[in-house]
């Protein structure tokens, strides 16, 4: 299995438009952060994680000329203002099946109305496929490639997190309920939500995410959404081994 980090930004991206922060003014690449995506393969198939508002930047700058599915963890503009960007994909490709609850159905139909009641036919339109996947139901897009549905909250609303075999994407939650918190057990690979060190409403600070860590035991952890508060190199050394600021472009490997 293979994870790549397609934007590690939180929802204004990195830098923040107007900023002129320590950050924002960087020239490390890794504190160049486009909003949160990632790409898993494994099996010979792409699955991509939400399609973040700089979809269609992140396909061109690595590279993804194919999909085989898409998965949405809740419909913040972050997360999926992106959507209209899969029909060059469709084009070449024909539909693309897409994966969430009925919670973010119900968002991704109102808000992609032009999309689910067109009012003319023909080209022009993105083509999904839509299924609808619960909380504790594993599904498989390969024998030996299982994806489990998992519930987080951020702040109040419920978000899906998913479990990729012993890979885990965990992103916008301030807090994990019991039963996702066993279902994250033995994990080769954690992504985690992580804003900044400040206390936040609606996502985990280095703290609360440590907390997490600590408990869930993970050999390795890349943690992600990361506001401009956080530069890499001047803040790489909050973290113990093991654990570590995701930055785009990063690729993950199983083993
Ligand atoms: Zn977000
Ligand atoms: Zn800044
Ligand atoms: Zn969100």
């Amino acid at each position: 299995m293979k994870l790549t980090f397609l934007g590690t930004g939180t929802s204004t991206g990195v830098p923040a438009i107007g900023c002129e922060c320590e950050t924002c003014t960087s020239d490390d690449p890794r504190d160049k952060r486009l909003r949160v995506s990632v790409l898993i393969e494994h099996a010979g198939l792409k699955v991509l994680v939400d399609t973040a508002t700089d979809f269609r930047q992140q396909a061109l700058r690595y590279g993804i000329k194919h999909l085989d599915a898409l998965l949405i963890t809740h419909c913040h503009a972050d997360h999926i203002f992106g959507l209209d960007d899969v029909r060059p994909l469709n084009f070449r490709h024909g539909a693309l099946p897409v994966f969430t609850d009925a919670r973010a159905w119900c968002d991704v139909r109102r808000i992609f109305k032009y999309v689910f009641e067109p009012s003319y036919t023909g080209g022009g339109l993105p083509q999904l496929v839509p299924h609808e996947i619960h909380v504790g139901a594993p599904f498989c897009f390969a024998p030996d490639f299982q994806i489990t549905p998992l519930e987080v909250l951020h702040g109040r609303l419920p978000v899906l997190a998913f479990r990729f075999n012993d890979f885990a994407y965990v992103t916008d939650l301030s807090e994990i309920p019991p039963a996702t918190m066993d279902a994250l057990q033995n994990l080769d690979a954690l992504v985690l939500d992580c804003l900044r060190v400040r206390h936040h409403p609606t996502h985990l600070n280095v703290e609360q995410a440590l907390k997490i860590i600590e408990h869930l035991r993970p050999r390795r952890t890349f943690l992600t959404h990361i506001a401009h508060d956080i530069k890499y190199s001047r803040d790489a050394k909050l973290l113990p081994e093991g654990v570590i600021w995701a930055y785009d472009g990063l690729e993950v490997d199983s083993g």
